[in-house]
């Protein structure tokens, strides 16, 4: 039996299982799903986690079963190219004749003194966890931080405001005005609802220092009582470590998604190298390319000369449980109706994964 391994169970590898089980899966080929979790993790709903307005049961999701897929709970720790195989904490070792990489990311810190050691992280769900332990014990009145004002943080930001009204929020962002590079209509609605919700939205910020209970922006040193770094983003040091090229940090891939020096390795999601921002949206799209990919390869065929382009639909964000905002081909939505737009897309994404 040929051998695909997925690392890790997120957005992009997910897709690869949609599409080939339960009938796509040809019948020499098995597939041995790694993650440390027992479940699915709906990452984008992290910023929820961390504000206490969701639960965690609410952001797992179970892994498909089939009778040719084996899904190992464990920690990668080493992906040995060279022997084809993926070593796990426990010392065992499983052999892949096709990898596919979706171990997402973590923090980047940009080399800020102190960051790392000072900041709480919503980038996967035992630091949310921690994050939510440690925002639920602050007393009232106190002032949250959060560096970096891309979706992750502006959600973050509005959820908690709708969580703990008592609290002082600052969110530091760097461009001029937030969510610089959309349509100039949806920085002015999200800042309005900040202004009108009381969170504090400071631009043009860098952060050049994080002490435990200060932050520095430019020379200024701004008191607060907890921060949550949302600022940057970078593959997981395993696969960082594969020494493999990089393109503005994240793994250098071809067209099919391969690495191009080892045509039996795919990258997918956070750790892939792409001319778009990081996304599940992204993450699945580019999902589905391998899967083409695969098909060709299991069946001798020669790859498409050109792969189609990967095109991104847009992308929504929400403020709270009732406001939102949505940039859909050149459209942009907002308020409720948005809002809707977004918990409708979760519920189809749970009801089709689940
Ligand atoms: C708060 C927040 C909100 C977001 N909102 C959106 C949004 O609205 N729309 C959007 O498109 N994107 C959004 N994103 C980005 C999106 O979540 C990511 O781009 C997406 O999750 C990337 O998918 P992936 O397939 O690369 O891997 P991930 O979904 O990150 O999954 C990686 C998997 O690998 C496992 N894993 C990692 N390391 C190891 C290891 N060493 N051993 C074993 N298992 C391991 C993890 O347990 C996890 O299951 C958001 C992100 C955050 C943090």
């Amino acid at each position: 039996m040929r051998n695909l391994v997925l690392l890790g169970g997120g957005y992009g590898n997910m897709r690869i299982l949609l599409r080939l089980l339960p009938n796509n899966l040809p019948k020499d080929v098995q597939i041995t799903l790694i993650d440390r979790a027992p479940h699915h993790s709906l990452k984008t709903e992290f910023y929820a986690l961390a504000a206490g307005t969701t639960p965690e049961t609410h952001m797992r999701v179970p892994f498909p079963e089939h009778e040719r897929l084996t899904i190992v709970y464990g920690e990668v720790v080493n992906i040995d190219r060279a022997n084809k195989a993926v070593v796990l904490e426990d010392g065992k070792e499983i052999n892949y004749d096709e990898l596919v990489v979706g171990l997402g990311c973590e923090d980047n810190y940009h080399n800020v003194p102190g960051a790392a050691e000072n900041s709480l992280s919503i980038q996967n769900m035992a630091k949310s966890r921690k994050a939510y332990d440690a925002i639920s014990a602050l007393p009232a009145g106190a002032t949250v931080g959060i560096v970096g004002a891309g979706l992750s943080g502006i959600e973050l930001a509005s959820e908690l405001r709708e969580s703990r009204a008592d609290l002082r929020i600052k969110l530091f962002d760097r461009g001029p005005r937030i969510l610089k590079t959309f349509p100039e209509r949806l920085s002015k609605y999200v800042k309005k609802w900040f202004d009108k919700h009381d969170v504090d939205v400071i631009a043009n910020s860098n952060i050049t220092k994080v002490a435990p209970k200060a932050l520095y922006n430019h020379e200024d040193q701004i008191d607060v009582d907890l921060i949550v770094w949302t600022a940057g983003i970078q593959p997981v040091k395993v696969v960082r470590d594969m020494g493999l090229e990089n393109v503005y940090g994240r793994v250098a891939v071809n067209q099919y998604m391969q690495v191009p020096v080892d045509t039996s390795v795919y990258v997918v999601g956070d750790c892939a190298a792409s001319q778009f921002g990081p996304s599940a949206q992204l993450a699945e799209e580019q999902g589905e390319q391998i899967v083409t990919t695969l098909k060709r390869v299991w069946a001798n065929e020669p790859l498409p000369e050109k792969m189609p382009d990967i095109k991104l639909k847009g992308f929504m964000g929400a403020l709270g449980k009732k406001q939102g905002f949505v940039y859909l081909a050149d459209t942009t939505v907002t308020g409720r109706i948005a809002r809707l737009m977004k918990s409708g897309l979760l519920w189809m994404y749970k009801n089709q994964n689940g």
